[in-house]
């Protein structure tokens, strides 16, 4: 069956591999259809992802259908079409314990700690796939995608009517404006790009995008769009070290800084600037496994569009040739799915 690896940093093997044994106990054998691309997969393609091992088999974002289940599957049945949660948490640590599975201390993520989905077949737990039946494939590998933003707007604690500031307009950034969407928040975006700026206005009707400034424009149009109040929440999904450690100073006084993005150099700055408004920091880790129905019935019923999300499709014979153009994305690119059929 065809299967895609990375052999080693920038070298993509399409091959032949044997198909899978029967699912065991409490697996599902799976069909891949869809496969998203993601930031997570050009960095192990590019050598630049501490955790990834090679060789891998790319592919966490994933739209599949059963065709095999192992004993004492209930939860799915063959022909279900599934969102495949790519988290493979342990369940006996403290974290998975209190139901945190997203920081399971052995947490394995399909497609970078262990083989993912780029291949026709796997068997994988059964528990980790989530139906959705009414959705194309191409919308079910965008429900990983979208987990992200909404866990990060969990943890923002975001209400009705709250300011919310999304720091960069990336696919991870455009996760966590759909959730303040729903949320009901009122919604600035900031970015250095105008083009994806004006992306957020067209698609989702964002009227205050802000280019960050040295000039500190930047902070007049925060505070005019706050009535002077700062944001209730800022999400930063730049992973930039530098707009980590100043995006508290767009914050209203007791208002909360989720990190989405991640940067392995350190972040500095002023104890004062978090302790005397009482900003609250929160990094934000993948997703929990109830983000994924609830997802998949959001777009169900139309209140996630996932048109505008793809804006690339791949077929899987092309991927040796063509997966090292979207290290360099052509402006308006969001995400790029691979298609396996
Ligand atoms: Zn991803
Ligand atoms: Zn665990």
């Amino acid at each position: 069956m065809k299967t895609l690896y990375f052999d080693e940093p920038e070298k993509i093997r399409a091959t032949q591999t044997d198909a899978p044994d029967a699912p065991g106990p409490g697996q599902a054998q799976v069909k891949t259809h869809r496969v998203g691309v993601c930031g997570t997969d050009l960095g192990g393609y590019m050598g630049k992802f501490p955790f990834f091992k090679y060789p891998r088999i790319p592919g966490h974002e994933l739209g599949v259908e059963v065709v095999a289940v192992g004993e004492g599957v209930t939860n799915v049945k063959v022909g279900d079409k599934c969102s495949v949660e790519p988290y493979m948490n342990c369940g006996e640590c403290y974290p998975c314990k209190k139901g945190n599975t997203n920081c399971c201390t052995k947490l394995e993520v399909i497609g970078v700690m262990c083989d993912g989905g780029l291949r026709e077949r796997f068997n994988i737990r059964a528990d980790k796939l989530h139906v959705g039946n009414n959705l194309s494939y191409e919308q079910l590998a965008l429900v990983e995608t979208l987990a992200i933003g909404c866990h990060a707007i969990d943890r923002g604690g975001v209400e009705q009517g709250d300011d919310v500031l999304i720091i960069g307009a990336g696919p991870i950034g455009l996760s966590a404006l759909e959730f303040a969407r729903v949320k009901g928040a009122r919604i600035a975006v900031m970015d250095l790009s105008q083009d994806r700026l004006n992306f957020c206005k067209q698609t989702y009707g964002i009227e205050c995008g802000i280019v960050p400034e040295q000039d500190g424009s930047d902070m007049s149009q925060a505070l005019e769009f706050t009535h002077g109040n700062g944001f209730a929440l800022v999400v930063d999904a730049t992973g930039h070290q530098g707009s980590m450690s100043s995006a508290m100073k767009y914050c209203a006084p007791t208002g909360g800084l989720v990190y989405i993005g991640i940067t392995k150099q350190d972040l500095v700055f002023p104890h004062v600037a978090i302790h005397k408004p009482e900003v609250t920091i929160l990094p934000s880790r993948n997703a929990l496994p109830k983000d994924f129905p609830y997802i998949i019935d959001l777009i169900e019923k139309g209140t996630i569009d996932t048109g505008p999300w793809i804006t690339r499709r791949m077929a899987f014979d092309d991927v040796p040739e063509q997966f090292v153009e979207l290290i360099t994305p052509a402006p308006g690119t969001i995400k790029t799915v691979i298609e396996m059929d």
